[in-house]
């Protein structure tokens, strides 16, 4: 296997990991149209580790940008405390 094939497999799992669910706007998509976003964007020291990737729909991760997560989810689509837990499981390993 080379390497952007287990890339390919690696960006494929963590999408099936949500049940193809934007972890955002609760929404599920086509494997194709969710992009992986990161959660601790990457110029504020995220990795590029399963634990800080989660699938977004592209409206999300792009209103997403750089913004610290809960502050997004929170000025976007209210308190909604199902999908924050989602997140912050999946953050805490
Ligand atoms: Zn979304």
């Amino acid at each position: 296997m080379n390497s952007s094939m287990s890339k390919k497999l690696w960006r494929k799992a963590i999408k099936e990991h949500f049940d193809c669910t934007c972890v955002y706007c609760g929404k599920t998509y086509e494997l194709s149209n969710l992009t992986l976003d990161h959660v601790i964007p990457r110029s504020a020291g995220g990795e590029t580790i399963a634990s800080n990737i989660v699938p977004a729909c592209e409206k999300c991760n792009q209103k997403k940008a750089s913004k610290p997560v809960y502050e997004f989810m929170r000025t976007s689509f209210g308190v909604n405390r199902l999908r924050e837990y989602v997140i912050s499981k999946h953050t805490n390993g």
